[in-house]
């Protein structure tokens, strides 16, 4: 662990040692790792890292955690996918699709759980917990069946059957909050502060942020070594999208890519814009809204990483981009009809951003552009219910074709 400083503050640079801690006590400004940068160059290599697992611990020089320590799931290192088909229909021509929705729980969640769940075992928690908007319980619950920890998960309470299901499978203690996703994070602050739990996106915050990272090693790995020219990144807190941003300047400062000159662009529902909304008006204060969205894995009204988003989108000449509401289904079903890949929501708001961002000329059509599709759609089948409409016969000839006719009509009828 001779890479790891210390923990710093993104606001005022006050250092702290490596502990469950994260805000800054003269600030309140949120703590982030520092690394030894230095100490990392003189290991790290692309061939090191090609000697690696298959997962994302094949990056664990660039991460905080006790590689030992951690529970490898097989985490990591997800089809990145040429798209043609997808590519073609929005006149892109180097268009990929990074498909983190094969990770054991089935989002990119598992990628951030690894870190904090290896730093909760590495601190000795006994309690792994989390406030979730869906995905998040999942992951959070298989690692802290993996690790034998007691594991209670928050979440609000209109949450998707498939993800409550999902996490409960795992024997984690389910609560269901009557209160959407800003509340169940007030409630668990608290709890935080009165019990030794790890709550792996509050205490654990500062290096379960890390975990993102791995999404840019590999993209860049999996390009031959280069960073994107384009990202299009959902957001939620926002984490996710400045730390893949985070990522590739790293990779640059190491010397494993050329200088990364990628455009970041964030992608957030109507119902739930509050990073974008900020954007457009020309300020990096985000101020807090009430979500109302399909979306519910990015139904965060006040975003803990928005101003950090902000400068990132600033800093890299990116964009931030709403998804309305009726085009997130829209979006799912291009995704699936063109690459065979089902996504949840959170997919569909990317997708219809990177719609809106190819056919408006904001992406030229020799960008090399990443889409990144952090969860499955099994786990938000409500949301396509309306649009999904079998054949229903009985097991014989003349029905079977009589039912076809009949829809054939119906379609033609519109
Ligand atoms: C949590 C989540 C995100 C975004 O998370 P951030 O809070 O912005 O880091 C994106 N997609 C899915 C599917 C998620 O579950
Ligand atoms: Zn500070």
């Amino acid at each position: 662990m001779a890479h790891v400083k210390c923990l710093r503050c993104r606001e005022c640079g006050n250092e702290y040692p490596i502990e469950p801690l994260y805000v800054c006590d003269f600030c309140f400004g949120p703590l982030e790792v520092a690394y030894d940068y230095d100490a990392i160059a003189k290991v790290i290599s692309r061939d090191r890292i090609a000697n690696g697992p298959p997962t994302m611990w094949r990056y664990h020089d660039l991460l905080p955690v006790d590689a030992k320590m951690a529970l490898d799931m097989g985490t990591g290192f997800t089809p990145l996918i040429h798209a043609k088909n997808l590519g073609g229909k929005l006149g892109l021509n180097k268009l990929y699709i990074k498909n983190d929705s094969v990770n054991p729980t089935f989002s990119f969640k598992d990628r951030v759980v690894a870190t904090a769940s290896a730093k909760a075992l590495e601190f000795g928690f006994d309690m792994l917990a989390c406030a979730s908007t869906g995905n998040l319980a999942g992951s959070v619950s298989a690692h802290g069946a993996k690790a034998g920890m007691d594991t209670m998960v928050f979440f609000p309470s209109d949450l998707e059957r498939g993800k409550i299901l999902g996490a409960g499978i795992y024997g984690a203690t389910l609560v269901a909050v009557e209160g959407n996703y800003d509340q169940v994070n007030r409630l668990c602050s608290e709890l935080a502060d009165n019990h030794r739990w790890a709550f792996v996106n509050i205490n654990m915050r500062p290096f379960y942020a890390e975990g993102s990272k791995t999404l840019a090693y590999e993209v860049a790995e999996q390009l031959g070594w280069r960073a994107p020219d384009v990202c299009v990144v959902p957001g939620a807190s926002g984490s996710l999208f400045t730390k893949v941003w985070k990522g590739l300047k790293e990779l640059t400062d190491l010397g494993l890519i050329d200088k990364a000159e990628t455009r970041m662009h964030i992608a957030q529902p109507d119902g739930c814009s509050p990073i974008v909304r900020a954007y457009n008006e020309g300020t990096p204060h985000v101020r807090p809204v009430t979500p109302d969205t399909i979306a519910k894995s990015l139904a965060i009204g006040n975003p803990a990483d928005g101003f950090y988003s902000i400068k990132t989108i600033e800093e890299t000449d990116g964009s931030a981009v709403i998804a309305p509401e009726n085009e997130i289904v829209e979006g799912i079903q291009l995704l699936a009809e063109t690459e065979g890949i089902f996504t949840e929501t959170a997919g569909g708001v990317v997708i219809s951003a990177l719609r809106k961002l190819a056919l408006s000329g904001v992406i030229k059509p020799d960008d090399v552009t990443v889409a990144y599709i952090t969860g499955n759609g099994l786990k938000t089948q409500e949301a396509i219910e309306d649009v999904i409409h079998p054949v229903y016969t009985s097991p014989n000839y003349a029905d079977f074709m009589e039912s076809m006719a009949a829809r054939e009509k119906k379609t033609q009828n519109g």
